[in-house]
Parts: structure tokens; C-alpha cells; sequence
């Protein structure tokens, strides 16, 4: 805000617009319909596979997102959003919370295997494009107490019927991490192998080369990518229980007819991973190609404190999923969003027969439109059109007089008479039935007048 200096005799001031914090973003009516279309196929699709749904806060003690996501981690040491002096975090996923929940309710204690899901905004601060936010949404599922393999790829499924619940294409890679016994002497072995070739590492790749050298492995600079391509690969070197954990997901995808492909160099971001990891992948969405990804986490609920309980689960990023949709829609088109009926009422005298009969109306559940203004006919149409109304019903003060409104085909289907006789309920029925059959096309003996506009 700045104000204009007082000695120009006035004192005038002007306050600058407040725009929202960057990467942050609105969701604008525009869009939010298919986000709830979005968000019903999540919940239908997982409602087939038994998930409950849990939801937990967007804050959380920081040291439980070092303990679980780890500390070598780019989410921990470079996107996360702490308030240092009071120890707490946004959450940067949703595993981790779901987890802190799950031990701290000792969920365990009444069923042995528990499918949760959640749907809300994560916080990480990176650089903000096209499928990459600092708040954006995520679909989390987990299936915790449960080990067997059937049990990845029963939920890689589920991850892969959401998709195709909304008609978007994406492949599926699927890699095995290995656990705690196959994977130190693994890391070992690859420690050994990036330092002899250190000088060809990216900055990042060679400070974590101790820490985290996996993610060698996985990482985005050319120099990298060339490098590990003859890099040891911990698929050859799992041990036989891992091995066999591994080749009994790709089994059991294969017998539900879920194409993957193996993709050794996937290590994922988070240190919390074992054996099974996986993720959607996309060519539609430039650099952002992760639509969702998951993995196996055994050992994690027990090192934050709970039961030793096996777990596993996927997060999909909403953005992406709507990046997609959307392109999708542009050329299928997207499924009808608009009103049902237009009411106009050119003129005031019709307002209140209008009014009343849009109220009985939408308490029967139909979406009605009106505009209160009394402007003319012309007006009232254009309105209408906007409104994206199927019908728009002409009532003015002329039409209540003889008994008998139009009903035009706003789909360019000519209009038909319509007979204001009976009570409400009668006029709701025919204009229901109407609606359900719409699809019998301009009545061929229509008398009413033409309109014009
Ligand atoms: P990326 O490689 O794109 O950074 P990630 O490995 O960090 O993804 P995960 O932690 O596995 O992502 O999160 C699961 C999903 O959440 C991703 O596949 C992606 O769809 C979405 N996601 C992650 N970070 C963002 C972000 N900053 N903005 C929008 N979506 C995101
Ligand atoms: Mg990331």
C-alpha cells in the first residue's frame, strides 16, 4: 500500500492488488466439477477394494518426516516448509502421517489389515511449472499389515483401475528395492562403483554418494544417466526371498492382464521404500511424466514407534491426473456440467410464477437457472445460452395469460409448446419426462410462435 504524499492537499490511498503466494493456486468454478468427478471415481474404485477413508492434519511434527522419509532426501533437505522454532512441518505426502495415525489410534489392535485412503493438499517448496505446485493434491492409499505379493499387485491395480476409470492412459514400471538384508551389500557394491567414476557425478550425486547412492541411480543430469547404465543392478542382486517376492507381482499383474515393464533404475525420493516400487508414467505432461507412484515400506512402522507391520501404498498427484483429463476432454468433449432448464421470465410480471415453479423444481433435483432482472427476450436467451441450460422454458406474463409456455432445444432442436396446466407436480413430471427422453428431437407440430434472439 502507498499513499499519495499529503501535501497535495489530498489524501488518497491505493492499495495494491494481493495476489497469492507462488505456487499456490486457486481453484476456480471452472474446474472444480471435474475435480469432484475426479475425486468420485477415487472413492468408487476404492470402495471395490475395501479402502476407509482417514484424514489427518496438514501439520506434523518435522522429526517424522526425517525419520520416515530420511534425511538424504530432496523432499527433507530442500522442499519441505518447517517452522523451525516450533519443530513442525507441513506434510510433504501423506504416508508418513497416515502411519503416525495408524500407531498412534493402535489401529492394529482391531484388525489385522487396514486399507486407508486420503485425499487433500501436501506442501514442498519447489520450483513451480506445468504438473509441479508448492501446494498440491494427492490421493494416498495404503494397505498396512499385510506382505504378500498378491497384496502389491492387488494395489497396483486399483492405482491402474483409477486411471482407467477416467479414461487416461499411462504406463506402468515396476522395480524391486530389495529389503534390509539384500540391499546394504547392493549399496556397497554401487558406493564402489560411483567413486571410481566420482569426477563424471553430478554436485548433488557426489555429496549423497555416501548417504544416498541410489539415487545415482535415478538421477535427471545426462552425465549421471550415462554413467549408472553399467552400473551394478540390485534386481540381480536380491536375495532368493526378495527374488521370489518380485517375480510373483509380475505373475499375479500378468494374470489380472496389467501390462508393465521393469524399470531397474527406479528408486523413487523417499529412503522408506523396500522390495516392490512402481509408478504411472505419462509422455503427456513434459518433464512431469510421474502421474503416481508407491512402493513396499516394511520396517517403516516399526521405526516410528508402532507394531512390525508389513505396509504398502501408491500416492497419485491430483494435478497431474486433471492435466490429463482436461487435454482428454478437449477432444472427447466432457460430460454435461451445465443446467437442465433456463426459466425466463422476459418482463416482471412472470417473476414470481417463474420463481416458484424453479423452486418446486430444484427441490425435485433439477438444476434450474433464472435471471431476475426482467430484461427481454434477447437478453433472457443470451443468458440461457451461457447457462448451458438443455431447455430454456419461455414464461412470460403473455405466456402464464394463455396457459401455455415454449420450450426451446438450446442444442439448436427447435422449440415445442408447453402447457402451463395442472399444479407444479404435473408440469415437474412432464418437464422430467421431457428431460430424460430428450433425445426425441423438435416436436414436428409445433404451433407456438418462432422467438426471436
Ligand atoms: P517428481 O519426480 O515428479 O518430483 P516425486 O517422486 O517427488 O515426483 P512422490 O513423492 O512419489 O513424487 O509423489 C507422488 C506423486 O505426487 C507424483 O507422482 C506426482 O504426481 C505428485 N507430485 C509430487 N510432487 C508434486 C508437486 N510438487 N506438484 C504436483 N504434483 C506433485
Ligand atoms: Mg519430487
Amino acid at each position: 500500500m502507498w499513499a499519495v504524499p499529503e501535501s497535495t492537499g489530498m489524501r488518497k490511498e491505493i492499495f495494491l492488488k494481493i495476489q497469492s503466494v507462488n505456487g499456490f493456486k486457486d481453484i476456480l468454478p471452472d474446474s472444480t466439477a471435474r475435480w469432484r468427478r475426479v475425486e468420485e471415481a477415487a472413492r468408487r474404485v476404492f470402495a471395490r477394494f475395501g479402502m476407509r477413508e482417514i484424514r489427518t492434519p496438514v501439520l506434523e511434527k518435522t522429526e517424522l518426516f526425517v525419520r520416515s522419509i530420511g534425511e538424504a532426501t530432496d523432499v527433507v533437505e530442500k522442499e519441505m516448509y518447517t517452522f523451525a522454532d516450533k519443530g513442525i512441518s507441513m506434510r510433504p505426502e501423506a504416508t508418513a502421517s497416515i502411519l503416525r495415525a495408524f500407531i498412534e489410534h493402535g489401529l492394529h489392535v482391531r484388525q489385522p489389515v487396514h486399507r486407508l485412503y486420503t485425499i487433500g493438499p501436501m506442501f514442498r517448496h519447489e520450483r513451480p511449472q506445468k504438473g509441479r505446485l508448492r501446494q498440491f493434491h494427492q490421493l494416498d492409499a495404503e494397505i498396512i499389515g499385510a506382505n504378500e505379493p498378491y497384496v502389491d499387485a492387488e494395489l497396483i491395480a486399483m492405482g491402474r483401475m483409477f486411471l482407467d476409470e477416467l479414461g487416461l492412459a499411462a504406463s506402468l514400471e515396476i522395480n524391486s528395492l530389495g529389503c534390509h538384508s539384500c540391499r546394504p551389500p547392493y549399496k556397497a557394491a554401487l558406493v564402489r562403483f560411483l567413486e571410481e567414476r566420482a569426477d563424471g557425478l553430478c554436485g548433488d550425486c557426489r555429496r549423497r554418494l555416501h548417504a544416498n547412492p541410489l539415487r545415482a541411480l535415478d538421477c535427471k543430469n545426462p552425465g549421471c544417466r550415462a554413467l549408472v547404465l553399467e552400473a551394478p543392478s540390485l534386481l540381480d542382486n536380491l536375495c532368493p526371498e526378495c527374488g521370489r517376492h518380485f517375480q510373483e507381482v509380475g505373475e499375479a499383474l500378468d494374470a489380472m492382464g496389467i501390462a508393465f515393464c521393469v524399470n531397474r533404475f527406479m528408486v523413487r525420493g523417499l529412503d522408506y521404500y523396500t522390495r516392490t516400487t512402481f509408478e504411472f508414467l505419462t509422455g503427456d505432461l513434459g518433464a512431469q511424466a510421474a502421474v503416481g507412484a508407491g512402493g513396499r515400506y516394511d520396517g517403516l512402522i516399526e521405526e516410528l514407534g508402532g507394531p512390525p507391520l508389513a505396509g504398502i501404498g501408491f500416492a497419485m498427484g491430483l494435478e497431474r491426473v486433471l492435466l490429463l483429463l482436461e487435454q482428454k476432454e478437449k477432444e472427447t468433449g466432457s460430460p454435461e456440467e451445465g443446467m437442465d432448464l433456463f426459466l425466463a421470465a422476459p418482463g416482471q410480471e412472470a417473476l414470481v410464477s417463474c420463481l416458484t415453479l424453479a423452486h418446486f423444481l430444484r427441490a425435485k433435483g433439477m438444476r434450474v437457472a433464472m435471471d431476475y432482472s426482467g430484461r427481454g427476450l434477447k437478453g433472457q436467451l443470451k443468458q440461457a445460452a451461457r447457462s448451458g441450460a438443455r431447455y430454456t422454458l419461455i414464461a412470460g406474463e403473455e405466456e402464464w395469460a394463455r396457459g401455455e409456455a415454449v420450450l426451446r432445444d438450446m442444442s439448436g432442436g427447435g422449440q415445442r409448446p408447453f402447457s402451463l396446466a395442472g399444479g407444479l407436480e404435473e408440469r415437474y413430471r412432464r418437464l422430467a419426462g421431457l428431460l430424460q427422453g430428450a433425445e426425441d428431437g423438435p416436436d414436428e407440430n409445433c404451433t407456438a410462435p418462432p422467438c426471436q434472439g
